[in-house]
């Protein structure tokens, strides 16, 4: 377990102590302005079918639908966007297991900004063909031996790029909150959102937007029930690391909250909870079979709490990010098939 980032006001020390403000709303907002144009405003879809079954009103926010996939696009954009002229001519470098990587490349490719992104041997192969596809550098790595942030700051230092981490920068969390922010301003205030969970970025920017334009929604986030770093950290008040998870959930296989991550999901969730890979299953069939959408493994997160939670959730509104549709059709259709005998 590692300390408590020493907190002044509103700003952590990062790892450098530098001070570094956390996000407000008004870098959420600031973030949706350039993204306007660029990022899908997806679809918020609902069904009759899945309120009635678990008897409450289900708001889902459409994700899987975003330009490269997933959510993901929205923080890389705006964060590239901040670049100034000699960071985007040098380049930018990221690390990912996937939806982050293919977020960068497509973003650089549309900002005209050179793009290396550090992927594991194992990540799945359409995740690498599309970052590939979007005009990026592929460096690989041992996911389970090697240190991809100390790939990516070594390839930062020889080449002169600017490394945008997949979770834990404030212009990655306050984009990632333009999904959330879209959600109220479509339906209204909500009782309850529902957010995946890997390091905290998607959750962290949804909890600024819910702040200002839901005050009074309780904030849920979901992660793997193998990988509970962040339910301990929430609870504990110290940000707890654990191995590489092993769970179906591959975009959230994260081994910690992020340093800026933490204090915001401290001082605004309500709680951490988390879904077996059997639960993720099971909400997996539920969206293509009642709502017709591919979700990925990760993306069930947040829905598979709901379906668990439902009775204490009875008559009420309640918002889920479908964080994700990026999953390869061959083990897409393996994880759907009945068990063989
Ligand atoms: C990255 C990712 C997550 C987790 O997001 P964090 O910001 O790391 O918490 C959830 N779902 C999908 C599909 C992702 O790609």
């Amino acid at each position: 377990m590692q300390r408590r980032p020493p907190r002044t006001g509103d700003a952590v020390l990062d790892e450098n102590l530098r001070v570094t403000p956390l996000p407000t709303v008004e870098d959420v907002r600031a973030a949706a302005e350039r993204l306007r144009g660029h990022a899908h405003r997806t679809p918020v879809l609902t069904s009759r079918r899945v309120d009635r079954e678990l008897g409450t009103s289900v708001f889902f926010k459409c994700e899987n639908f975003q330009r490269m996939g997933a959510f993901k696009f929205r923080g890389a954009f705006n964060a590239l966007s901040r670049f100034g002229d000699d960071a985007r001519r040098a380049g930018v470098v990221a690390y990912s297991s996937g939806n982050h990587a293919q977020a960068i490349a497509l973003s650089a490719g549309i900002l005209g900004i050179p793009a290396t992104i550090v992927m594991p041997h194992d990540a799945p192969a359409s995740k690498v063909a599309a970052t590939l596809g979007y005009g990026a550098e592929v460096v690989r790595y041992d996911r389970f031996t090697e240190d991809r942030a100390a790939i990516g700051a070594a390839l930062a230092a020889e080449r002169g790029l600017t490394l945008v981490p997949p979770f834990d920068h404030p212009d990655v969390i306050a984009g990632q909150g333009t999904a959330a922010l879209e959600l109220f301003e479509d339906v209204g205030e909500l009782d309850a959102l529902f957010v995946c969970l890997g390091g905290g970025g998607l959750l962290a920017g949804s909890a600024l937007a819910a702040g200002a334009l839901s005050p009074g929604c309780r904030l849920y986030g979901v992660e793997p029930e193998a990988g509970d770093d962040g339910q301990r950290s929430f609870r504990t008040g110290e940000i707890v690391h654990i191995p590489t998870p092993a769970t179906i959930a591959d975009g959230a296989q994260t081994q910690a909250l992020g340093v800026l991550t933490f204090p915001i999901i401290r001082r605004d969730v309500t709680d951490v909870l988390t879904a077996s890979d059997a639960e993720l299953v099971d909400a997996m069939r539920v969206f293509a079979s009642t709502l017709k959408i591919v979700v990925e493994p990760t993306g069930c997160l947040s829905f598979a709490a709901v379906r668990r939670l439902a009775p204490e959730l009875a008559g009420l509104r309640v918002g889920v990010i479908v964080s994700g549709g990026n999953v390869d059709l061959d083990r897409y259709a393996a994880l759907l098939a009945p068990p063989s005998s």
